[in-house]
């Protein structure tokens, strides 16, 4: 992909967005500040505005209204992210994401970073 760079295709912004935003709720403080929960709910207005694909910025607006954001903590925001993601799944006709998984799927970066120390602690025994 990198040898012919241009301009991304819907698909690739939308993984890419969402990898970003799933990676942003993993990492979310389990008791967020009022200003990170701020924070939280203008991130996803702001994206409901400015999203690169007018069509799927008009129908996430739609998402969000009906779907306020919640980041009361750092499983309500991954567990909200997961609920609305699957809504545009569904509108996609693709495949509905178990939620349970989440943490799973996207908490990898924490967890990799957590369990090195350990690792090395065996390797070096
Ligand atoms: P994606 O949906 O991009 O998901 C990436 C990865 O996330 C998946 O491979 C899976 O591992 C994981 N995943 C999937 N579902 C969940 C979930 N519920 N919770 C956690 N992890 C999950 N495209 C349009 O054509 N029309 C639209 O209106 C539209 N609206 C969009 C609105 C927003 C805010 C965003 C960010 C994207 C939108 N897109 C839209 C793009 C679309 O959602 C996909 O990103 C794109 O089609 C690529 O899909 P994908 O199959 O690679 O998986």
């Amino acid at each position: 992909k990198d040898a012919k760079a241009g301009p991304l295709t819907r698909e690739e912004v939308g993984r890419a967005t969402w990898m970003l935003l799933h990676t942003i709720a993993a990492q979310f403080p389990d008791e967020p500040t009022r200003q990170q929960k701020r924070d939280a709910k203008e991130l996803m207005a702001i994206i409901s505005r400015l999203y690169p694909c007018k069509e799927c910025a008009g129908h996430f607006k739609e998402v969000l209204k009906a779907n306020p954001v919640q980041a009361g903590s750092q499983a309500e925001f991954s567990q909200w992210l997961c609920y609305v993601h699957n809504v545009v799944n569904r509108s996609l006709g693709k495949p509905i994401f178990p939620c349970q998984r989440v943490n799973a799927r996207w908490g990898e970066m924490e967890m990799k970073m957590k369990r090195l120390p350990l690792l090395v602690l065996l390797v070096s025994a």
